[in-house]
């Protein structure tokens, strides 16, 4: 028998809906590969009356509550989905839904600079609503380069009153500055200058070379090409959002002029029956608003599915 709802990922946006949706009585499947975003931090912050847990015991909670509610989890990763729905995993399984809920989440990729993949999530960051209380008026730095840098730095100066844009030569991209004004030789405008300069951000006169750790692996620092080391505390860098939307894209869902799936405000996507929530389609959105899209989506999917219930009903009503 089909399923009501095939969930795919089990994070923040998945568990949320499968609650939901199992409390609706719905018969629902969370098939999840167990990879969330936020695994590399010790720590998860900003969610109410949740701040300061381990990420993994938040998931961990949520699927204890959903398996309560019926709802089933099959560990594996979802390949395909067949329109109608047929769900495909890899090992070649598969399950028939009603509908489907994609909540896979995105990929960050990180600036290429030597240390930054070994301290993500610890003391290199990138959203300083998740971690910049954490780190509040300690010495922090921001890795130049990518676009918005100056932008983060300035954001930054909220929760420090000292941070360093430090220039990363690798990560510069061509042509104008965010700005529109002509960019310098570390990637800023004069108008960024201005502005960081108004605000006491100072910008390193060097590029980065790597990060330094100390022997107990803690961030020291950022070392420049000429071997200058800069003492940081913690350092926020730019990843590129790459989000997971393979399935939703091959069941043929569209991405908008940002690249991202377009949805409604409840996660519905343009192909019927097809639902998305959480940073696949949203990479702005915090473990609190991923939940609340996906408890969002489930609510709309169980009205969907109480339609067409009832226009079955009415046929087999009126063919008696
Ligand atoms: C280092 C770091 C720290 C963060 N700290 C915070 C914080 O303190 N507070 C905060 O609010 N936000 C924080 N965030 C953001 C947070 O990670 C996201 O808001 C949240 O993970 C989004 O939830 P999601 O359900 O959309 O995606 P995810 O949590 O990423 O879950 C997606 C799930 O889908 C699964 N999956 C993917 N593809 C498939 C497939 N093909 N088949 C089956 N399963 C699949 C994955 O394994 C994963 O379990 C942090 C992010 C990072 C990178």
């Amino acid at each position: 028998m089909a399923h009501d709802v095939v969930v795919i990922g089990a994070g923040a946006a998945g568990l949320s809906a499968a609650l939901v949706l199992g409390r609706a009585r719905r018969r629902v499947a969370v098939v999840d590969t167990g990879e969330p975003r936020n695994a590399p931090a010790a720590h998860m912050q900003g969610f109410l009356s949740r701040d300061g847990m381990p990420p993994a015991e938040l998931l961990a909670a949520g699927r204890a509550e959903a398996a309560g509610c019926g709802v089933e989890f099959v560990p594996a990763r979802v390949d395909r989905v067949d329109p109608g729905f047929t769900v495909r995993l890899s090992g070649g399984a598969a399950l028939r839904a009603r509908r489907v809920l994609v909540a896979t989440g995105l990929r960050d990729e990180l600036p290429a600079l030597p240390g930054v993949a070994e301290r993500w999530g610890r003391d290199v960051l990138h959203c300083p609503y998740c971690h910049g209380y954490e780190v509040r008026d300690q010495p922090l730095g921001v890795l130049g380069g990518r676009p918005g840098a100056a932008e983060q730095a300035l954001l930054l100066r909220q929760w420090s009153g000292d941070v360093v844009l430090i220039p990363y030569a690798p990560d510069r991209p061509g042509g104008p500055a965010r700005d529109g004004g002509p960019a310098d030789g570390a990637g800023l405008t004069g108008g960024e200058r201005e502005r960081l300069a108004a605000r006491g951000v100072r910008v390193a006169d060097g590029e980065a070379a790597r990060l330094v750790t100390a022997p107990d692996g803690r961030l020291r620092g950022v070392r420049l090409t000429d071997g200058r080391l800069i003492p940081r505390a913690a350092v926020f860098v730019r990843p590129r959002m790459v989000p997971l939307d393979g399935l939703l894209t091959g069941l043929g869902c569209v991405r908008d002029g940002n690249g991202l799936v377009t949805t409604d405000a409840s996660g519905r996507t343009g192909v019927p029956g097809v639902w998305a929530a959480g940073n696949v389609v949203n990479p702005r959105a915090q473990v609190i608003t991923a939940a609340g899209a996906g408890s969002a989506a489930a609510i709309a999917l169980n009205h969907d599915l109480v339609d067409e219930d009832t226009a079955l009903a009415l046929e087999a009503h009126r063919a008696a």
